[in-house]
């Protein structure tokens, strides 16, 4: 999305030439979509956050403006798998964080310790603004959540919120790289329960996408660029500085550019620049998790012998869900309930499931086959979901090393970074390791330095 998004952006600034070069036989990186059936099935990311307004600008611009969606937010609702039960999410938490009181106390999810944490939290407040985090300084999600609400909350709620986007560990995150809004409030006020019970609630559908799925952005951007400017299967395989032009390296050519742009995931753009300077190779080093996605389409017939409760989808907890009756934890990390969170995603009845699986287990999963993992689904579905039948249509799509982790000390990375590309002259440098992994921020990112590279 960043490198497609970028030329689009070079492709509407006058008289400048560009190459667009592709290692797959597509264009969109993980955002993929599958039209079959009367069902859309996203194979990547489904949607993105409202709150952002770059990605809703760029579909307005392409002409798209018909085609943009919200979620069913009246249906909003998230569950969490408690030991082969669906328990709602309370009302009223943004992330792991009560704006409302009674929702918690009432909740099966908590112990009374946990709600004790909650109600203490807000009384903490001068203590936790003092312990707050200073500029420059950072810790991980885990400890940042613990000092707020304690060990329960951090395993049961934050874990696998995170698990859905990150799919990795919050023991590793940077708390001021992934909840930097949070850790202003701390700073603030010290309480988030006080700061966020304070704001008020914003009422926008929380989440946004196409009727007809986010790969027309990518089509819609592919068809404004010249047709000889896109060279899909073109791998590269390094980068030189001779001559004050970067010398592009294709298998059997080289070819000479005064600006390149590499939106290429952290491991190869590191690949690719450890040799231009040692420094590259400590600051691309961004661990990244893998993600495998199944997507059982059940056509309106067989949907009528599912239960699947109202809702947009659930979590799975690691911690509420060690199996004592087959010894094996469950590898499925989340699970969206599609026809609910989008209409127009599955025809009059239908039910179209996505299960993601990712994390420690993700690296085995991925040499498993189709068949496996869409039985594998099915069998950790059925623990939330009740038995499922055969579906009409089933997908996998596996996206290996995809979901960057920003680990503890992120930022400070990313302006060492910065400053490094900077010292070369015609070097930019974007994708989802180092300024945000939505699409909306990947959109700003792309086009600012198509802009930057265009005007040079
Ligand atoms: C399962 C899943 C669900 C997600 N859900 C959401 C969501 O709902 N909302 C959201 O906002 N975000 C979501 N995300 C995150 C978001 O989709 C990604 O962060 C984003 O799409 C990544 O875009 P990118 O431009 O960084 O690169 P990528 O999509 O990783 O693309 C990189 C491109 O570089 C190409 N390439 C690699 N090596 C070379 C080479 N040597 N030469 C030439 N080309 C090369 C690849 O083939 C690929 O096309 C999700 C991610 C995943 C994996």
């Amino acid at each position: 999305m960043s490198g497609v998004a970028a030329a689009y952006q070079v492709a509407r600034e006058p008289d400048v030439e560009f190459t667009l070069f592709e290692a797959s036989r597509r264009l969109g990186g993980t955002v993929e979509t599958v039209r079959r059936d009367g069902f859309v099935i996203e194979c990547g990311p489904d949607s993105w956050v409202t709150e952002k307004p770059w990605a809703r600008e760029l579909a307005i611009e392409l002409g798209l403006e018909a085609e943009i969606i919200a979620s069913n937010d009246q249906r909003r609702r998230t569950y969490l798998l408690q030991n082969r039960r669906l328990v709602p999410m309370p009302d009223g938490m943004r992330m792991m964080v009560p704006t409302r009181w009674a929702p918690i106390m009432e909740s099966p999810l908590f112990s009374w310790q946990a709600r004790l944490a909650y109600l203490r939290e807000a009384r903490r407040a001068e203590e936790l603004k003092q312990s707050a985090l200073r500029d420059g300084e950072d810790e991980s999600v885990a400890s940042f959540v613990r000092r707020h609400f304690g060990d329960e909350v951090t395993d049961t709620i934050a874990a696998p919120l995170l698990a859905g986007v990150f799919g990795g560990k919050i023991e590793a995150l940077s708390v001021c790289s992934v909840m930097p809004a949070f850790v202003k409030l701390e700073r603030e006020g010290g309480s988030l329960i006080s700061a966020l019970q304070q704001q008020r609630g914003n009422s926008a559908p929380v989440f946004t996408s196409l009727k007809s799925g986010l790969e027309t952005l990518v089509e819609r951007m592919a068809q404004e660029l010249p047709s000889n400017a896109i060279r899909l299967g073109h791998e590269i395989s390094s980068l030189t500085r001779r001559g004050g032009l970067w010398q592009v390296k294709l298998s059997g050519s080289t070819e000479p550019f005064p600006e390149v742009i590499v939106a290429t995931p952290a491991h190869v753009t590191r690949q690719l620049l450890r040799p231009i300077h040692a420094e590259f190779d400590s600051l691309l080093t961004v661990d990244a998790t893998s993600a495998i996605v199944v997507a059982l389409a059940f056509s309106a017939e067989r949907a009528k012998h599912l239960r699947i409760p109202r809702g947009f989808g659930y979590l799975v907890p690691q911690a509420l869900n060690r199996d004592r009756e087959s010894e094996d934890d469950p590898q499925l990390l989340a699970c969206t309930f599609v026809d609910q969170k989008f209409s127009h995603r599955a025809p009059n009845g239908a039910v179209l499931l996505r299960g993601f699986f990712g994390g420690d287990t993700a690296p085995a999963l991925l040499n498993q086959d189709d068949a496996s993992l869409v039985s594998l689904a099915n069998r950790q579905l059925s623990r939330g979901l009740g038995e499922l039948p055969e579906p009409d249509i089933s997908l996998v799509r596996r996206w290996p090393l995809s979901l960057p982790q920003y680990a503890v000390g992120h930022l400070d990375r990313m302006t060492k970074l910065a400053e490094l590309s900077d010292s070369f002259p015609g070097l930019h440098l974007i994708g989802n390791a180092y300024h945000g992994v939505g699409l909306p921020d990947l959109i700003r990112e792309g086009r600012e330095a198509g802009r930057r590279a265009a005007r040079a």
